[in-house]
Parts: structure tokens; C-alpha cells; sequence
């Protein structure tokens, strides 16, 4: 049956990673198994078990494992002798990218970025928009929020709000602030407002920020959904204050939430955004930092890195745009799946007095505790499901399906799902039933 995640019974033999890989790996630790093979929104084990992928590499692979379209193209670029590692050198798989993304998203969206290819993580495209926000305003502090994540290395770990995450700094994470997300002190703050008061107040003690950084939904923070008009309010606070607008679309961006950027809905226009995640489209790394043309006050070289511009990820990437971006089909899809999604989830909150969070195809449950989301992710894991935690206290199950996964699976998937909060949804979660 095509519909049906067949998990292997038994753990595989996980201690040769025990005795030589660093105890710092994560997933792997409640999803012990060894993978081998992954087509569309499947990954199989070694045993031959069978999984369904509710993970997405943290939506690194919204076009799922593998998509034939985007592997024929690197197979060809390999088997012709292209271009694997060039530095910052000009190659046709750059040249093809950069005319995609002109053409296909920038211009169709009246969108005037340059396009700046930083190291190949998340984390480098964030580092490059801090450094040059920095640099452009002559400021150092930083405006990012409660619940962010920006990545590891530690400008982008000073703007993120997870303590254990901090904690691995070894250093003062400084210049930086976390004032309150959208919805973070109820619902009868809007703490836009109270930005812009401590902005505009110059006893406030909050320094003139150099960028305001903001996820449009926050992914390892709980999926909270910045409304639009608060998206408007900080983009228009931004401007008056003199500070540049960070949108970093590292996991809500490249069609998770249906528009190729996260922002789109709320129309409004970034001064910097930082893509990578599923920009390549197949997994392969690839980050970028656009910002408006006049913002590239870089010199040569002050920022790099060796790994700049993967040239098979840039022909994969290329791939992806053409394939799914030429026109509004993919996107209307997504919101639709979306909805879909929506609906599921809601039904389930109700049935046990929970909450939904987030937008698009990227969502989640409020389990009420890291304790019963982690009951529910393991539940649907022994039952072939790879799926996620997030948010404050892991207390989100996150489910962020490849956007190309069909209807059957997914309701398939999502019905599994159900059946599994439900038998964890019990008094010992202190959910009584209704
Ligand atoms: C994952 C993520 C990053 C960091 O990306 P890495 O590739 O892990 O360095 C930054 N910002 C957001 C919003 C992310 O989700």
C-alpha cells in the first residue's frame, strides 16, 4: 500500500556513532535508525523500512528527497565535466542561476536586490547581513526578538533567544537585544507599538539599532506567525528609526508559506533578506544575502568565505526556479496545501483543548508541554513518521511536509498524526478529555 510508512521494529546497531561521533549530534538521538535511500517524501532505512518525511531537513527539502527534475539536472552537470568548486569565479551554473532569479523571482515581484553569495550556511548569510547593516549605519546594536533563531556562529547566535543554544557561546553575546514577537505578551499588547515607544524614547535605554531582524514565522521558536500588519508596523519602524529591515527567510522563505519569500503577503519590502535552507532545492548547501542596490557598500573581499557559490547547487537551484517558480501554480498549491493543513490541526487542538501556531505549510500543535510533544513526536516515529519539537519549551510538534507531498499521503499522514495525540493526549499530560 502506497499510503503506508512501514517503520523497521528495532533500532539499528547505533554504536559505532556512539564510540566515534560527537555527542553534540540531535535528531538521530530519537530517530535511531540508519537511512540510506530517500525518494520524494520517503526515506528508507536500512532495514527496509520505510519512513514519511514530516521533517524536510527543517525545510531544506520543500521539493522533497531527490525530485527527478532537479537530480537529472546535476547528473547532467557532473556527467559534462561542470564546474564543482570555483571560488567566486565566473561559471555558466552561476550565470544560469543569477539570470533565473532575476527573471523568474525578482523581477515578476518589482524586487531590486543584489545578490550576494556568502558561505553556504544559514548562519553565513545572517553574519553577512548583521556585518553589513553594521557597517552601512554606523551602529551596533541589533533589534531581533523573543523566541528567534538566526544560527550558530556568534553574531547570528547573539540574535537568537534559546539559552542552551546561547550557552554553547563561551562568550558575552552582546550588542543585541530580544524585544517582544508579535503576540508574546497576549493578545491586548501589540508590541510593535512598544517598540517604537522605547525607540522613540531616548531614555528608553534601547541603543539606535543598526536592523531590526525578524522571522516572518519563526521556525525553531515555536512557529509563531507575525501577523502582516505587525510585519508593516516594524518594517515602517525600521525606516523612521534609521534602521535597516532584516527579514531572515532561511526557514520561512523559498514557498513554505506559499509566496517564494515569507513577506510577500504583508507587501512589504526588506532591506535585507537572507535565504538558504531549500534554496537549492535538493539539500545541497547554498545561502545567500540580497539587500537594495544601494546597500552594497561592500569592499572586495571583506566578507567571504571559500565555499561561496556551490555550482551544483546553483544548478539545481536554477532547476527548482524554472520548475516550480515560472509560474503562480506551485504557490497557489502550497497555500491550498496549507489550508488543508490548517484544518487538521485545528480539528486535533479542539479535540483536546490545545492550540495551533504558524502559517502556511509550515505548522504546528501546541502540545502543552515539551513532555507531551516529545510523547507525541516518538508515538509518530514508531509508526514511520519523522517529525519535530520546537518552540520555547519543544512544546510545538512541528510538521513541515515537503510542499510537494500529495493529498492522499498527506491525509494519510495527518491521520496518523491524529491517532497519535490522541492516545498521548491523556489525563498523565494533565489533559482531560472533554
Ligand atoms: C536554520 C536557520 C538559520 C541557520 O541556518 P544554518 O544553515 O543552520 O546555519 C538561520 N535562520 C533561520 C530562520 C533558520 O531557520
Amino acid at each position: 500500500m502506497t499510503l503506508e510508512p512501514s517503520p523497521s521494529p528495532l533500532s539499528c546497531d547505533i554504536s559505532l556513532y556512539d564510540r566515534t561521533e560527537s555527542r553534540v549530534r540531535t535528531y538521530c538521538r530519537t530517530m535511531p535508525r540508519q537511512f540510506g535511500r530517500a525518494e520524494g517524501v520517503w526515506m528508507y532505512d536500512d532495514e527496509g523500512g520505510r519512513y514519511l518525511d514530516f521533517l524536510s531537513g527543517c525545510s531544506s527539502l520543500n521539493y522533497g528527497h531527490n525530485h527527478p527534475v532537479l537530480k537529472q539536472a546535476l547528473l547532467d552537470y557532473i556527467e559534462a565535466g561542470g564546474i564543482t568548486h570555483s571560488l567566486d569565479l565566473h561559471t555558466e551554473a552561476k550565470s544560469a542561476f543569477l539570470e533565473a532569479f532575476t527573471d523568474i523571482i525578482l523581477k515578476p515581484r518589482k524586487l531590486d536586490y543584489r545578490i550576494m553569495f556568502t558561505g553556504p550556511t544559514g548562519t553565513n548569510a545572517v553574519e553577512a547581513a548583521l556585518k553589513l547593516a553594521r557597517k552601512i549605519t554606523g551602529r551596533q546594536h541589533i533589534v531581533a526578538f523573543t523566541n528567534g533563531f538566526h544560527g550558530m556562529t556568534l553574531g547570528s547566535l547573539a540574535c537568537t533567544g534559546n539559552a542552551g543554544k546561547r550557552g554553547g557561546a563561551g562568550v558575552p553575546l552582546g550588542h543585541v537585544s530580544h524585544e517582544p514577537f508579535d503576540g508574546y505578551c497576549g493578545p491586548d499588547v501589540d508590541t510593535a507599538d512598544l517598540l517604537d515607544q522605547r525607540l522613540s524614547d531616548p531614555s528608553s535605554g534601547l541603543d539606535e539599532p543598526a536592523a531590526i531582524l525578524v522571522e516572518t514565522v519563526q521556525g525553531e521558536g515555536g512557529l509563531n506567525a507575525a501577523s502582516a500588519e505587525w510585519l508593516r508596523k516594524i518594517a515602517s519602524i525600521a525606516k523612521r528609526h534609521g534602521a535597516l529591515l532584516i527579514v531572515d527567510d532561511i526557514q520561512a522563505g523559498c514557498g513554505r508559506t506559499g509566496e517564494f519569500f515569507s513577506f510577500e503577503d504583508a507587501g512589504i519590502v526588506p532591506d535585507i533578506v537572507t535565504l538558504a535552507k531549500s534554496l537549492s532545492g535538493m539539500g545541497l548547501p547554498f545561502a545567500m544575502t540580497l539587500f537594495r542596490p544601494e546597500l552594497d557598500q561592500w569592499a572586495p573581499g571583506e566578507h567571504n568565505g571559500t565555499f561561496r557559490g556551490n555550482n551544483h547547487a546553483f544548478v539545481t537551484a536554477t532547476a527548482a526556479l524554472r520548475h516550480f517558480w515560472s509560474d503562480g501554480i506551485f504557490a497557489a498549491d502550497v497555500v491550498r496545501r496549507g489550508r488543508l493543513l490548517e484544518r487538521r490541526l485545528e480539528a486535533m487542538a479542539r479535540e483536546h483543548g490545545l492550540s495551533t501556531r504558524g502559517r502556511g505549510m509550515m505548522r504546528g500543535l501546541d502540545a502543552g508541554s515539551g513532555e507531551a510533544a516529545a510523547a507525541i513526536t516518538a508515538a509518530a516515529f514508531d509508526r514511520g513518521i519523522i517529525i519535530e519539537t520546537s518552540g520555547s519549551h519543544d512544546e510545538i510538534v512541528k510538521v513541515l511536509a515537503p510542499l510537494t507531498i500529495e493529498d492522499d499521503v498527506f491525509a494519510h499522514g495527518l491521520d496518523m498524526l491524529e491517532e497519535c495525540v490522541r492516545t498521548t493526549m491523556t489525563p498523565a499530560f494533565g489533559v482531560a478529555a472533554e
